[in-house]
């Protein structure tokens, strides 16, 4: 019998009850290191004073009144993001999904109000993640996550990472814009290189094309800079985040120059509860700590410190972890661990040490812990997955005995 939570998900068998900082705790009182932070979401780690207080006072004035009012919380929050990033508007929603599709419409939408209304098409990239609804399904491109949900919805068209030939021959006359991941993360932890960003920028603007990049996992302070994108030096047209951005707390913006977001005029996009004053409340609570001067150096440093933690373990376990991945100059607090293992087997392996991570796909590990970890814990986790993959490597020795034993 089908069990009353709908069980769309391999979940592993474990319930926490609280969490401080970067650590969770089961009900029986055994402790975790959380080096996935609800997949790159926790940015402040559990329990976080600032977050907790905001969220609770908040909540006790007023949680929701809808986008027929004025919202200050939205207010404060936009402006705040205005201030710290290449965006001159702000619109808020509830996840990273829908901050996607409402950058698609916003692109298509500007092209269609400057005189180009055959320019719908996106061009997006192979091992793209957008998010499950039925157009982002379609901008992800993932067949195994198109399968069995009918006719993808059409404007989306899929080019090699990294490859500006390609990005050119499949820009067309009715290309509107790329959509593309700074880092992606569910395929990976595969970055655009800083080059490769920048040559989209410029194919852009020789192209009227307009630049809208998902920033929903790499996002909100991630690598080390408000967003990823900064690396690069470019100003893209519009950019989409969530995950981070609440703490935890359900939150997606959209972020536009005012060229693009000026053709989203009142009533062309809605939303009921996008950036109503509980969620911009953790909005304007996880900004707080994130714009805090040195909270981004400590992001930096703290991703040194991991990447250089994990680049030993590949040297001391080159049968079972393969490379580092990150982006080129700037890892940040978003890496992978490239396996040699299925990567399943290795995170099994690693949650049996009290540590967690995130699978992602290319049987990559990904290392994504939250924000505000500090060095010991970083060194804590690599010690935690060298002792993981000292679990996996005789099991997988033992199979190949076997193997050459029956053959
Ligand atoms: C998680 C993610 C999404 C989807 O976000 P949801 O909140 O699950 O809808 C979209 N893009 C990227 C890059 C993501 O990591």
């Amino acid at each position: 019998m089908i069990a009353p939570l709908m069980p769309t998900y391999n979940r592993a068998d474990l319930a926490f009850e609280r969490g401080e900082g970067a650590w969770l705790y089961t009900v029986d009182q055994r402790r975790f290191l959380d080096f996935g932070a609800g997949i790159a979401t926790s940015s402040l780690g559990h329990n976080h004073p600032r977050l907790v207080a905001a969220i609770a006072a908040q909540a006790g004035r007023v949680m929701h009144v809808s986008n027929l009012y004025r919202v200050p919380q939205a207010e404060r929050l936009a402006a705040r993001l205005v201030d710290a990033s290449f965006a001159d508007s702000v619109f808020f929603c509830n996840s990273g999904a829908e901050a996607n599709e409402g950058m698609v419409k916003m692109m298509r939408r500007a092209q269609a109000a400057t005189g180009h209304a055959e320019r719908t098409r996106i061009i997006c990239f192979d091992g793209a993640f957008h998010g499950r609804t039925l157009a982002m399904l379609s901008a992800t491109g993932n067949a195994k996550y198109l399968s069995g949900f009918g006719e993808p919805a059409p404007g989306f068209d899929h080019v090699p990472l990294n490859n500006m030939n390609a990005v050119r021959d499949a820009i067309g006359p009715d290309t509107a814009g790329i959509m593309i991941e700074p880092i992606q993360g569910e395929s990976g932890v595969n970055a655009a290189t800083v080059r490769f960003l920048q040559e989209l920028r410029a194919a852009c603007d020789e192209y009227g094309l307009l630049l809208g990049l998902d920033e929903v996992q790499c996002g909100m302070g991630r690598t080390g800079r408000l967003f990823a994108h900064e690396w690069a030096g470019i100003r893209p047209d519009v950019v989409s985040t969530a995950k981070g951005i609440g703490g935890g707390f359900p939150l997606g913006a959209i972020l536009a120059t005012e060229a693009v977001a000026r053709h989203l005029t009142p009533g062309s996009h809605g939303t009921t509860f996008g950036g109503n004053p509980l969620a911009c409340a953790a909005g304007n609570a996880v900004l707080d700590v994130v714009l805090e001067p040195g909270f981004l150096d400590h992001v930096a440093a703290r991703g040194r410190t991991l990447k250089a933690a994990l680049q030993a373990l590949v040297e001391e376990r080159p049968d079972v972890f393969e490379t580092v991945r990150g982006h080129e100059s700037a890892p940040g607090l978003m890496l992978g661990l490239k396996c040699r293992v299925p990567v399943a087997e290795i995170q099994q392996a690693a949650l049996q040490e009290h540590l967690l991570t995130v699978g992602a796909g290319d049987d990559v590990l990904r290392v994504v812990p939250p924000l505000v970890v500090d060095d010991a814990e970083c060194r804590e986790a690599a010690a935690r997955l060298s002792r993981a993959a000292e679990r996996v490597r005789p099991r997988r020795q033992e199979a190949r005995r076997l193997q050459a034993a029956a053959s």
